[in-house]
């Protein structure tokens, strides 16, 4: 993959969820690696958005409020984005709400089967890193490394917290409708996150695209933290076909994962319409 440095960047974390860098940091970070437009999308939260305006005020880059909401459809995981949201919108607040009320009840049942499974004092050790922000899987595979039960985050994933692994816990998340609503609710526009992360069928995954865009949602992620030539192309051809827009976004959490680092994107492919030209950016929009 080639190096290249975006001026958008439209789906990172902080610690509101699982990324590892305050708001601030995270601000400051990427106006370093020439980030001009960022999105903070912290999972089911919008609590960092104040720090990270305020941190953008101060430097020349404009933040984009934003959130990556947890859906379940026909039983599995989606993640999408809104983007230009008002983080102060009570619709999605109470979702918001909601939302972390399950995250904590899974958490208990996480800690709960990693006991049955010989680990003990999980939920204490996920919560010490999750600290003030959302508790997420992404903190029990921090506490499950520092306890030196496996090597690495990955490992985690593949050994206990990865769907059919011995510590997953099913959750239903929101309905795709809820979350679109909720999304436009607050002002927003929905873009579906990192579309070849779900596995699905060809078949399956046209379903998701029109059912997606039927709801209204604006785009979907083309160009993603480590995506090679030939994904962003499959992403390209999708978002053209289901007459969505496309998106940038690394993903970030953390320095550690060079992949996800800030900024660090190819172009959108110019056959698509970009999803930023929705957000009322005035500067520095080409
Ligand atoms: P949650 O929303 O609590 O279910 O946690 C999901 C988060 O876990 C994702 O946003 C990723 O940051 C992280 N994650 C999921 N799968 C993996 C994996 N295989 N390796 C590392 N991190 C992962
Ligand atoms: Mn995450
Ligand atoms: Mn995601
Ligand atoms: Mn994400």
């Amino acid at each position: 993959m080639t190096e290249h440095a975006s001026i958008f960047d439209l789906h990172t974390h902080s610690t509101a969820s699982d990324g590892v860098l305050r708001p601030a940091a995270l601000v400051e970070r990427a106006a370093a690696r020439g980030v001009r437009v960022l999105a903070l999308t912290d999972h089911d939260t919008t609590a960092g958005i104040p720090e990270a305006r305020e941190a953008a005020q101060c430097g020349d880059l404009h933040l984009v409020a934003g959130i990556e909401l947890s859906v379940t459809w026909h039983g599995g995981l989606l993640h999408v984005l809104g983007l230009g949201i008002d983080p102060e919108n009570a619709v999605l607040g109470a979702a918001t709400a909601r939302l972390a009320g399950l995250r904590e009840t899974r958490a208990a049942a996480i800690a709960e089967r990693l006991q049955r499974a010989g680990v003990t004092g999980a939920l204490e050790g996920a919560r010490r890193w999750a600290a003030q922000g959302q508790i997420t899987r992404t903190h029990f595979a921090r506490f499950l490394v520092e306890a030196g039960v496996v090597p690495s985050v990955n490992h985690a994933f593949k050994r206990y917290l990865g769907r059919g692994r011995s510590a997953h816990v099913t959750v239903e998340w929101a309905s795709l409708e809820d979350a679109l609503g909720w999304i436009r609710a607050a002002g927003g526009i929905a873009v579906l996150a990192h579309p070849l992360a779900y596995r699905l069928s060809g078949a399956r995954m046209r379903r998701l695209l029109s059912a997606f865009a039927v709801m209204g949602g604006t785009g979907i992620e083309v160009v993603c933290g480590g995506y090679s030539a030939d994904m962003q192309r499959t992403c390209a051809q999708w978002a053209i076909k289901h007459g969505l827009r496309g998106s940038v976004g690394s993903d970030f959490h953390t320095p550690e994962t060079p992949w996800n680092e800030l900024g660090r994107l190819a172009p959108l492919p110019p056959s698509l319409q970009p999803v930023w030209t929705q957000l009322g950016l005035s500067d520095p929009v080409s």
